[in-house]
Parts: structure tokens; C-alpha cells; sequence
């Protein structure tokens, strides 16, 4: 490996490929280190039946389509993998897989130290690029070792949990499909709702992935005050179905408000399953108003969907909700949590997190010198951790390089 580069991307994923396509467009030299393979996150970090939340036409780089795939069709993980790796050879990517970045500390000169699993290498510039969902967070709640507890990270098919009912915990996109596939494959379900927003898999012809580019809301730059840690629930499993957890309900899923404290064999539940399902219906029905409201502004020949506005009647875990659950009463063997992520920069020695280890900067440039963060939520707008945002992000991120660091 050489020993020296202008810019080190650490991470080989859409992030770090995306970075590497715009610093060649810009001229400048650099290396991408990868501890695994290329977007192994989708080949080993995500269960089997895992497809695109976003249609093929949406979810991608501008520069390669999905070969073989429906723009409007949802590519299963395998697919986006090979995507990347297709892409990756088609820029002539300068990327060393199997090389783990160990410590990166500022050196001589303005530059970094980059210390690998196979050496060190100096560089004037250094872009985190490890990804936004890094080390999966279990809440501590639940200490009691008769059962089991998993998270969705190391979820991988139905068959894989011990026999009996489960209990998932998280209904972001990922707990919510887990529980689907888990009900559909005969287990009893619990589910545990928090906040969330749930917009329609398509309405009046569109994708949602069309209305929120179209509405302004990938490109909206940080979220709404008191929404900041509001999951959203979507789908491109079954050809692409919008989450609804009354259906859920009347297909024999249990729904539950928050998972809050145990004790004795009992899960106390929070008693905020109404309002979080009401939320959520609001959320869906304001889509459906502002889609509405875009259509008749802009005089649009759209076919009209009045029964996208239909809500289903309360099922009776809604309207008389489980606050005490008694995991051996319900059959409950395992407990699997979709609770979401945490970073993990412990190998970037720079003063540039906050007390949260969170980094601090504007856009991804960050108050030192040198240093960018590319595919983080919320990293310039709502869109930045999604694979057609990365993309935007580290045009600018390269641009910023080209003129200041290199
Ligand atoms: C279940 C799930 C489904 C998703 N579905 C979609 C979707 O349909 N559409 C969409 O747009 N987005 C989706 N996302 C969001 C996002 O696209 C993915 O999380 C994506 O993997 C992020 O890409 P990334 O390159 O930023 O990070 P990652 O894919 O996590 O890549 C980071 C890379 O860095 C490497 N790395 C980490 N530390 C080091 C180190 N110290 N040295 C060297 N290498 C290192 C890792 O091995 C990894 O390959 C989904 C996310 C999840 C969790």
C-alpha cells in the first residue's frame, strides 16, 4: 500500500464510493480503506428477505442505473451489493479491502497518521465514511436470561428465532418489516409502537419517494422541533406496501405502546400506543392533503385515491391497550430489537465530537482542518444517509476538498 495520498476515505460503502467518485471528478488523489469488502454492510449486516425501501429508479447514484431491475421494483440486498461493487469497478475506485483503519491522529505539516491494519499511510485529508448505522443499540430493560434477545442487525429469517411468540421492539422500517415477515411466517407478534411517521408506499400514481423529493422534504435540512428521533415506517417488501399497523392488528399482530421497565417477568408498557398510531395516521393523511393540495396548485391530471384515506376501525390492542405484559403468560421466547444504531469514531483521535462522541460539523466539514464525515442522518439534509443523498453530499464534501485541501 503506499504510504502516502491527499485524501483517505475510510469505509467502503456508498459513502465512501460516492466520495471517491467526486474527488476523481475533481482531480483529486486518494485512497479508499475498506476492513471488509465493499458494501458489506448489505451483504452481512442485514436480514435475507431485506429489499429497498426505495423503487429502483430512486434508490441509486445518478451515474449507474439497476441493471436487470424495474425502475419501479425494490432490488433485494444482494442486488445493491453487486451494485456497488459493479460501480465501484466501473470509476476505477482506489479502494484496498480488508484493511481496517485503526487510529488516525493529526501529524507534521497539516497532515494525518493513519494507522491501518497493514501499515501507515499519511494524508492530508481524512473522510469518515464508516456509515450511520454502525454499533446496534439493546436498551438495557430487559436483564432475565429465559429469553433470548437479538438485535435487528443480527437478524437474519423467522427460522433462526427459538419457537414460540416474539416480541419486537422498534417500528421504524425495520421492526416493522421484521414483524410483518414474522407474523406471515405464523409466530405470534407483539409489536412496540413509538413515535413515528408512516407515509403511503404510493398515492395517486407516485411513489412517497416522489412526493418528499417533489414536496421539498428529502432536501429539508434538519428535522422539526420535537421530531428529531421520530422513525419512519416503509416498505419495499411484497412488491412494495405501505405500513399499516391496524392491518397489522387485524392480521392477529398485537400491538403495544413503549417498551418501558421490567421487572418479575413483566414488561411494563408506556400508555402512549393512541396517540403514537395517531401521530402516525396524521403524518399519513397530512402526506396525503399536501399531495392533494400540490396536485390541484399545479392543475395535474393525477387519478384521484379517495380510499388511500380510509383508516380501518380501532382493533381492540388500540382501544384497550396492554400496560402490564407477562412475557411467560404470552408465550413470549424472544425479545428483538430494532432500536436503531449508534457511531462509533473511536479510531479518529481529533477534537471534533461533542460529550454524545457526536462529531461536530457543518455539512461534513468539521471545525479541524482536514477532516469530513459523509453518511451520517441529517448530515446536510433529510436525504443525507440515503443512498441518492450521499450523493449529493459528497459532490459538495469534494468540491470543498478540491478548493481548500488539496
Ligand atoms: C436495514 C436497513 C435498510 C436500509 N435500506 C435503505 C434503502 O432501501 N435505501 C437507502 O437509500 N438507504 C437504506 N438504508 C440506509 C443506508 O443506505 C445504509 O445504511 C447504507 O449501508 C449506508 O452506507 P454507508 O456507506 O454510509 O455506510 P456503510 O454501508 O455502513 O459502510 C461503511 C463501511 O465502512 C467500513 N468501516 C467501518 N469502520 C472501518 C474502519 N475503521 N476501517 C475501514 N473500514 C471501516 C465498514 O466495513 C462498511 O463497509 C438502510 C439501512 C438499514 C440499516
Amino acid at each position: 500500500m503506499i504510504d502516502k495520498t491527499n485524501t483517505l476515505i475510510v469505509g467502503g460503502g456508498q459513502a465512501g464510493l460516492a466520495m471517491s467518485a467526486h474527488l476523481q471528478k475533481c482531480g483529486v488523489k486518494h485512497l479508499v480503506i475498506e476492513k471488509d469488502r465493499i458494501a458489506e454492510r448489505w451483504r452481512t449486516a442485514r436480514w435475507d428477505s431485506l429489499v429497498m425501501n426505495g423503487p429502483a429508479w430512486h434508490d441509486r447514484f445518478p451515474d449507474k442505473h439497476f441493471d436487470n431491475w424495474h425502475p419501479d421494483s425494490f432490488p433485494n440486498k444482494n442486488a445493491v451489493a453487486s451494485y456497488f461493487e459493479t460501480f465501484a469497478k466501473q470509476i476505477n475506485a482506489p479502494i484496498h479491502c480488508g484493511v481496517e483503519v485503526t487510529n488516525v491522529t493529526p501529524s507534521k505539516n497539516d497532515d494525518f497518521l493513519v494507522k491501518t491494519s497493514k501499515g501507515s499511510i499519511k494524508a492530508r485529508n481524512i473522510v469518515a465514511a464508516t456509515g450511520p448505522f454502525q454499533t446496534p443499540i439493546i436498551p438495557s430493560i430487559i436483564a432475565d436470561d429465559r429469553v433470548s434477545q437479538i438485535h435487528s442487525f443480527n437478524y437474519r429469517n423467522p427460522g433462526q428465532l427459538d419457537n414460540g411468540a416474539v416480541l419486537v421492539v422498534g417500528a421504524g422500517s425495520s421492526g416493522s418489516q421484521i414483524a410483518d415477515e414474522l407474523l406471515r411466517a405464523g409466530r405470534k407478534v407483539y409489536l412496540s409502537i413509538g413515535p413515528h411517521e408512516r407515509p403511503p408506499r404510493a398515492y395517486r400514481g407516485k411513489d412517497f419517494v416522489w412526493w418528499l423529493g417533489t414536496l421539498g422534504k428529502w432536501q429539508m435540512r434538519t428535522p422539526p422541533i420535537g421530531k428529531e428521533h421520530v422513525t419512519i415506517a416503509v416498505s419495499g417488501a411484497y412488491g412494495g406496501k405501505t405500513v399499516d399497523f391496524r392491518k397489522f392488528a387485524h392480521q392477529g399482530m398485537k400491538l403495544l405502546g413503549m417498551t418501558k421497565t421490567y421487572a418479575s417477568g413483566v414488561i411494563t408498557i408506556a400508555d402512549d400506543l393512541a396517540k403514537n398510531i395517531a401521530d402516525g395516521d396524521a403524518n399519513y393523511l397530512g402526506l396525503l392533503a399536501e399531495a392533494d393540495e400540490y396536485i390541484k396548485v399545479n392543475n395535474l391530471d393525477f387519478p384521484a385515491e379517495e380510499g388511500a384515506k380510509l383508516i380501518m376501525p380501532d382493533p381492540a390492542c388500540l382501544t384497550s391497550p396492554t400496560r402490564q405484559l407477562h412475557l411467560e403468560d404470552a408465550g413470549i421466547k424472544t425479545i428483538l430489537w430494532a432500536t436503531g444504531y449508534m457511531q462509533d469514531f473511536s479510531w479518529l483521535k481529533v477534537d471534533v465530537f461533542d460529550n454524545q462522541k457526536k462529531p461536530f460539523h457543518k455539512k461534513g466539514v468539521a471545525a479541524i482542518n482536514g477532516i469530513y464525515f459523509i453518511g451520517l442522518p441529517w448530515l446536510s439534509m433529510r436525504g443525507s444517509s440515503f443512498i441518492w443523498g450521499v450523493w449529493e453530499d459528497a459532490r459538495y464534501l469534494a468540491a470543498h476538498i478540491a478548493k481548500h485541501r488539496s
